[in-house]
């Protein structure tokens, strides 16, 4: 949402999606039409910027969270990026391979309809065609991981009956565990239609070997006589998967073409959006003069680091839920005092373990970049985080935390297109930093902090924040060497 915004269709991402007072809410259910054992509150749209009541309730930015299925996202992002200049997009088209030179790139293509081929020459090419991409193979990188973690039978159904005799009140996802099953029920329109997936248990190897339709049926808690359509099933396989190279030359890879881990903490396309975000600036930089080649390194070092450290999280995520899943106890459903005990016993744990993948301040802004060539380290060693844990953070390589400007401006908001300069102190002399950046032609403008309320975590009289919003260096004092600080943060330190 922070990109969205940054690229100017925000608003139309949170417009779409659930209704305005459709429950966002994560509970577990023994069934859909079951007992409820817990329940994680996440604020509906229309209350999303005012109650904070929940765990989610709290953003470290002006853009909280937004839950929305790829079905309405796409074709906004589609929309945005056919009206962008110098964008063209060509549907219905199959990549089939590119050759690399000293110059550039060439791809071939075939039209799906006319079986017509076309050729595309261009100065790098970028491979975000997902799990199966030819850029990954073309460029020698191998995935690297856990091959299996788990298998998910999932289904699309339209069943306008379900709104009615679902347990209430109602919610976005539901996990649903009962001693025959487990499975996870995800609302899309709020009305009428639903994707449920199947857990397979450990011995069900085979995804055709288990009867997709009596699966839906325990999962909702249903009988032969509850009507409903497939609209489209896909079966799939967790995995943690990281490519062992993200770049070759020319050649770039992003998204699922680089990795692949067990979808927890709505971390699979925020990580590839995270991706392109970053080698879009690098390549910006290199593309439009102001940095050597040599920048373009600096990917692979940023992003492969922190794509390993989410595939750990999002798989010992994926055990716990697994634990949780296949010890079911056998009388979880029984209407008695020890099936209350069990029901409490459960949601609490699901509780305690599941909360900290639905308010995941920790993935989206506790992660820093601690190798790379283009920040200027100090001493200071960054904080640890975890998927919910953020401790926010001014040391080199971190994101930059928010706050609010006396203007009312979200720091985000007012900070240049390229690098800006945070300055707290408006005594602290930056000329010599501002025209080595200009005599280099590296876009750094100058932000002077009016603010109450700036987070301790800004202890220095400078930051310097990078285009993707990362810190670069930080110093009370301006550089001795502006022009070497300047040649580093654009990657033509020798
Ligand atoms: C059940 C499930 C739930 C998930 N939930 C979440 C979630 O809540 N949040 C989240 O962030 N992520 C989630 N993910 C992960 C997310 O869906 C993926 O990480 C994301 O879609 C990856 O995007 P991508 O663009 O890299 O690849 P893809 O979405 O795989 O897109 C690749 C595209 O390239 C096209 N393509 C492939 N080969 C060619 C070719 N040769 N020529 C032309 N086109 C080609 C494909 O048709 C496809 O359109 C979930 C995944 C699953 C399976």
């Amino acid at each position: 949402m922070e990109i969205f915004r940054r690229l100017g269709f925000a608003d139309a991402v949170r417009a779409a999606g659930l209704p305005d007072d459709y429950p966002n809410d994560v509970v577990l259910r023994t069934r859909a039409t079951g007992y409820e054992l817990t329940r994680i509150h996440i604020p509906c749209r229309r209350d999303r910027f005012t109650d904070t009541s929940g765990p989610d309730g709290w953003w470290p930015t002006p853009e909280p969270p937004h839950r929305i299925n790829q079905i309405f996202l796409e074709p906004i992002l589609a929309t945005n990026a056919a009206a962008t200049r110098g964008i063209r997009i060509v549907s219905r088209t199959e990549f089939l391979g590119f050759e690399q030179d000293a110059d550039g790139v060439t791809a071939r293509a075939q039209d799906l309809d006319s079986g017509e081929e076309l050729t595309v020459r261009a100065a790098y090419v970028i491979g975000c065609e997902g799990g199966r991409s030819l850029v990954r193979r073309a460029i020698g990188a191998n995935l690297r991981g856990d091959e299996v973690i788990q298998r998910v039978q999932s289904s699309y159904i339209r069943a306008p009956d379900l709104i009615d005799r679902i347990t209430k009140p109602d919610a976005w996802m539901s996990y649903l565990y009962n001693p025959q099953r487990a499975g996870n029920l995800v609302a899309i329109d709020g009305r009428e239609t639903w994707l449920i997936h199947n857990y397979l248990l450990p011995h069900e190897a085979d995804f055709e070997s288990v009867d997709r339709d009596a699966s839906i049926r325990t999962l909702l808690g249903v009988g032969p006589e509850f009507e409903y359509a497939l609209l489209g099933k896909e079966d799939w396989i967790g995995r943690r998967l990281v490519a062992d190279r993200f770049r070759d030359r020319r050649a770039f890879i992003c998204g699922d073409a680089a990795h692949i881990w067990v979808p927890y903490a709505g971390y699979g396309m925020n990580a590839g959006i995270a991706d392109a975000m970053n080698l879009s600036w690098l390549l910006a930089a290199h593309l439009q003069g102001w940095a050597p080649e040599t920048i373009l390194g600096a990917h692979e070092l940023e992003r492969q680091p922190i794509t390993e450290q989410v595939s750990r999280f999002a798989m010992r995520h994926a055990e716990g839920a697994i634990r949780e899943r296949t010890t079911v106890p056998l009388h979880l459903e029984h209407d008695t005092p020890e099936g209350d005990a069990a029901r409490r016993r459960v949601g609490a744990d699901a509780y305690r373990l599941h909360v900290q993948q639905f308010a995941c301040a920790g993935l989206n802004y506790g992660y820093f970049y601690d190798r790379s060539p283009i920040i200027a380290y100090d001493t200071e060693q960054a904080p640890s985080y975890s998927m919910h844990d953020y401790t926010p953070s001014s040391v080199p390589g971190c994101r930059l935390p928010h706050f609010w400007l006396r203007d009312g401006r979200g720091l985000y908001d007012a900070l240049a297109a390229g690098y800006t300069l945070l300055r707290f102190d408006p005594t602290a002399d930056v000329s010599g930093l501002l025209s080595a950046a200009a005599n280099a032609g590296v876009p750094l403008a100058l932000l002077d902090i009016d603010a109450d309320g700036i987070p301790d975590a800004y202890r220095h009289r400078l930051v310097l924040s990078r285009p993707d919003q990362h810190v670069a260096w930080r110093a009370d004092e301006p550089p001795k060497h502006a022009g070497a600080l300047i040649d580093l943060i654009r990657g033509a330190a020798s």
